[in-house]
C-alpha cells in the first residue's frame, strides 16, 4: 500500500514503518556519535518503551552502554489494510538494529497497568535476564484500569482551582484563539493522579523486588516535567502537575526501600511526542522553544536529553540535582533569558506571522517525524507493506 499520513486533530492515525525505522536508526547513530555512557547499565527495563522518551531511553542504554533491554509498551500490530502505530515499528526497527548489533532485546506489548503485564515481565526476566540495574518508566496514558479494583480511571488537563483563558493554536486550521479550560473538580484531580501519578511506578518496584529483580545498585527513574509562568496554569500548576507531585512521593517512598539503589524523578523539557500534542497550549509553547532554542543553539529532541540524562544525570558523579532530589535535564529550556524571549514572543504571535515569530514549521515536521513521515531517504510513493517480518513481541 501507498502510505500517506492521516491527521485528525492532534493525532496521526497512521505510520510508515519505512520512515519509523529510519527515526531509530537516526537515534542510534546520534547515541554512537556521542560516545558510549560511562559506567552505564548492563540489564535495563523500560515501561513506556516504544516512542518519546521512552524509546530514547531504551537506545540510549543499548548503543550507549551495551545494555541487554526489555521494554514494555502498548501498541496496536498492523493488519494487511491496516498500518501500526507508530510504536509498533519503533520497536521492531529496534529489534533489528539490537540483534545486529548482538545486543539482547525483549519486548512485550500489553497493558503495563496490569498485574498480568507484571507478571508477563518477570518472567522474562527471570528467564533471559537477571537482575535489572536501572528500571526507566516513561508512561504516559489517558487512562488506568487499577490491577486491583478492576475500576478504569481517566485524567483530564484541566487547571486547579480557577479557570484558564489561554491562546491556543489548532494545529489543524492554523487557528489562533482564545481557549477557557474550567478548573477540575476534587475528584477529577483525585483520577488524574490515579493514572499519572506515581503508584504503578511503585507496583513496578515492589514486584520485581519481591521476584528478587533489582540488582543492589539498582537506579529507577520517572519522567515530568515543570515548565515555566506560561504553562503553569495548564501543566505544571494544573491535574498533570499534581499527578507529578505524586512521582516525588512515589521516588522517595522506593528510595526508602531500595538499600544502596537510587530513586529519581527526572525533570525534561518540552518537547513534540503524541502525548505532548494533545496538552492545549503545548504545541504554539514547543513551536516558540524549538525558535528560540533553535537561534541560541540550545535546541534539543528526545534523544539529546535522554543521552545529556544518562551522562550528566544517572551516571555522573555531579548529578545537577534540585531541592526535591530531581535531576534536573530542563536547564535549557529554563534559562531566564531563554524563558524571557519565549514570553516576549507569546503575546505578539497571530494567524498571520505564525510561520515568521514561531517555528511551527519544525514543529509540524517532528509531529509527522512521529509516525514516520516526511523523514529524509525514504520513499512515500512507494508500495509498502503495512506488516514487518520476523517481528517477536510477546
Ligand atoms: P509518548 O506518548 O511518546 O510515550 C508513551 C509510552 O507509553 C509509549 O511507549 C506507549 O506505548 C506507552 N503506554 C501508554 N499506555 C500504556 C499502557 N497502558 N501500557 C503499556 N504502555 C503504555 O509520551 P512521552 O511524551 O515520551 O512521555 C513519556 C514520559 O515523559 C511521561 O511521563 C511524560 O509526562 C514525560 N515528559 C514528557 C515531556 C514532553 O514534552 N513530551 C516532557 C517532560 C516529561
Amino acid at each position: 500500500m501507498i502510505i500517506k499520513p492521516k491527521v485528525r486533530g492532534f493525532i496521526c492515525t497512521n505510520a510508515h514503518p519505512q520512515g519509523c525505522a529510519a527515526n531509530v536508526r537516526e537515534q542510534i547513530e546520534f547515541v554512537k556519535q556521542r560516545g558510549p555512557v560511562a559506567g552505564g547499565p548492563k540489564n535495563v527495563l523500560v515501561v513506556g518503551a516504544s516512542t518519546g522518551y521512552g524509546l530514547a531511553s531504551r537506545i540510549t542504554a543499548a548503543f550507549g552502554s551495551q545494555a541487554n533491554t526489555v521494554g514494555v509498551f502498548f501498541e496496536k500490530p498492523p493488519t494487511d489494510k491496516r498500518t501500526a502505530s507508530a510504536g509498533y515499528y519503533n520497536s521492531a526497527a529496534f529489534h533489528a538494529e539490537a540483534k545486529q548489533a548482538g545486543l539482547y532485546a525483549a519486548s512485550i506489548n500489553g497493558d503495563a497497568f496490569s498485574d498480568a503485564c507484571k507478571q508477563q515481565t518477570i518472567e522474562l526476566l527471570q528467564r533471559d535476564m537477571g537482575a535489572l540495574d536501572l528500571v526507566v518508566y516513561s508512561l504516559a496514558s489517558p487512562r488506568r484500569q487499577d490491577p486491583r479494583s478492576g475500576e478504569l480511571y481517566t485524567s483530564v488537563l484541566k487547571p486547579i482551582g480557577q479557570s484558564h483563558t489561554a491562546k491556543n493554536l489548532n494545529t489543524d486550521t492554523l487557528k489562533i484563539s482564545d481557549v477557557t479550560l474550567e478548573p477540575a473538580s476534587e475528584e477529577e484531580i483525585a483520577n488524574t493522579v490515579k493514572v499519572m501519578g506515581g503508584e504503578d511506578w511503585e507496583l513496578w518496584m515492589e514486584a520485581l523486588s519481591a521476584a528478587g529483580l533489582l540488582a543492589p545498585d539498582c537506579k529507577t527513574v520517572a519522567y515530568t516535567y515543570l515548565g515555566d509562568k506560561l504553562t503553569w496554569p495548564i501543566y505544571g500548576h494544573a491535574t498533570i502537575g499534581r499527578a507529578k507531585e505524586d512521582l516525588d512521593r512515589a521516588a522517595k517512598a522506593i528510595r526508602g526501600k531500595l538499600g544502596d539503589g537510587s530513586a529519581h524523578v527526572s525533570v525534561l523539557k518540552a518537547v513534540v511526542t503524541q502525548s505532548s500534542s494533545a496538552i492545549p497550549i503545548m504545541p504554539l509553547y514547543i513551536s516558540l522553544v524549538y525558535k528560540v532554542m533553535k537561534d541560541e543553539g540550545t535546541h534539543e529532541g528526545c534523544i539529546e536529553q535522554l543521552y545529556r540524562l544518562f551522562t550528566e544525570g544517572l551516571y555522573s558523579n555531579k548529578p545537577r540535582l534540585d531541592g526535591d532530589h530531581r535531576l534536573r535535564m530542563d536547564n535549557l529550556e529554563l534559562r531566564p533569558e531563554t524563558q524571557a524571549r519565549i514570553e516576549a514572543l507569546w503575546p505578539e504571535v497571530t494567524e498571520d506571522n505564525l510561520f515568521q515569530m514561531t517555528d511551527f514549521k519544525g514543529y509540524t515536521e517532528d509531529f509527522l517525524k512521529l509516525f514516520g513521515f516526511g523523514v529524509d531517504g525514504v520513499d512515500y510513493d512507494a508500495d509498502v507493506s503495512p506488516v514487518v517480518e520476523g517481528v517477536d513481541f510477546r
